[in-house]
């Protein structure tokens, strides 16, 4: 991230004369009919406009004399119109920063009022959401509370194995170039663009201070390496009438591009059941043996959610 930082004159518009574009530190008198500056009617100025403001020593935001209401420096210890001693003077009021957009024009950055107007809106977002996270809890409560007892029977079995089989080969990927591994072939180089901020922010004393930050993005790379990657599945299911056993493979191994290697297995083993509307209902057991256990035929009592109307695989008592 680098920054740079410059500061420029505000103008403002005499409300007296309508003289425009005047400058809000080195003009503080209408140069026109000799009206008093009115802070409320500063503004930025436009691009073309901007005056620069060398070596200004920063004092303070302006402060508004106690009699007569006339802004002045904080530099002045008295009014420049009345006399009047102004270190009790109030601040001027501020106005607020701008950013600049994405094609180029100035919009207010998060001002007082505009953060107003987004907690306004954050406050009914979070209503939907606390209204969301209600009707969830209610249909999870819901869900857990609310079961019809069911008597059900054994009717399907079946079993799933499933490995995951990584091939070792070269492949294509993008990254930062000082993460790029050592191995990594580096085919091209590319580095963004950088991106930048513009902010204004009122100092309150007819300057205003612009502000450049911008963030250096990493050189991308683009690069070839060889790595075992997950390219395909081996699977087995069968019922009851089948012992489980691990697919047959047929790997070419070693470390060569194009050798394989086994990865993560999975198996899983289902018991089906009819409930006595002959709607099917499965779970999933852990162990083999159980698995096996449960005899074809076989009626069991367990309680179907109402909510979904799926059975509570836990709530299952042999009859
Ligand atoms: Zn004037
Ligand atoms: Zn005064």
């Amino acid at each position: 991230m680098t920054a740079s930082e410059k500061t420029y004159e505000m103008q403002w518009d005499c409300e007296y004369c309508g003289a425009k574009k005047l400058l809000g530190l080195s003009q503080r008198y209408c140069p026109t009919c000799g009206g008093p500056q009115n802070p409320a009617k500063r503004y930025f100025p436009a691009e073309s406009d901007k005056v620069a403001v060398e070596d200004h020593p920063f004092v303070g935001a302006d402060a508004t004399c106690p009699a007569c209401r006339h802004a002045m420096s904080r530099a002045c210890n008295n009014c420049s119109n009345c006399g009047s001693p102004i270190d009790a003077g109030k601040q001027v009021a501020m106005h607020g920063g701008q950013q600049q957009g994405a094609g180029g024009q100035w919009q207010p950055a998060e001002s007082t009022e505009a953060r107003g107007g987004a907690s306004a809106s954050k406050r009914k977002i979070g209503l939907i959401v606390g209204l969301i996270v209600m009707a969830l809890v209610v249909l999870v409560v819901a869900r857990t509370a609310l079961k019809k007892d069911a008597v059900l029977s054994v009717v399907r079995h079946s079993w799933m194995r499933e490995i995951t089989i990584e091939r070792f080969d070269e492949v294509e990927e993008q990254g930062a170039c000082r993460s790029v591994p050592a191995e990594g072939r580096i085919l091209s180089r590319t580095t963004p663009e950088p991106k930048c901020t513009m902010t204004r922010v009122d100092k309150g004393d007819g300057t205003f201070k612009e502000t450049k930050a911008c963030t250096e993005p990493a050189e991308l790379c683009t690069y070839r390496i060889d790595k075992w990657k997950a390219a395909r599945t081996a699977k087995e299911t069968g019922g009851l009438e089948s012992a489980p056993t691990w697919p047959a493979l047929n790997l070419r191994l070693g470390n060569c591009r194009g050798c394989e290697r086994t990865a993560a297995k999975t198996e899983s083993y289902t018991v089906g059941f009819d409930d006595a509307q002959g709607k099917p209902h499965d779970c999933e057991v852990t162990d083999v043996n159980r698995w096996k256990g449960f005899a074809k035929g076989a009626k069991f009592g367990g309680q179907i959610r109402v909510v979904g109307g799926d059975l509570d695989c836990d709530s299952l008592k042999a009859k």
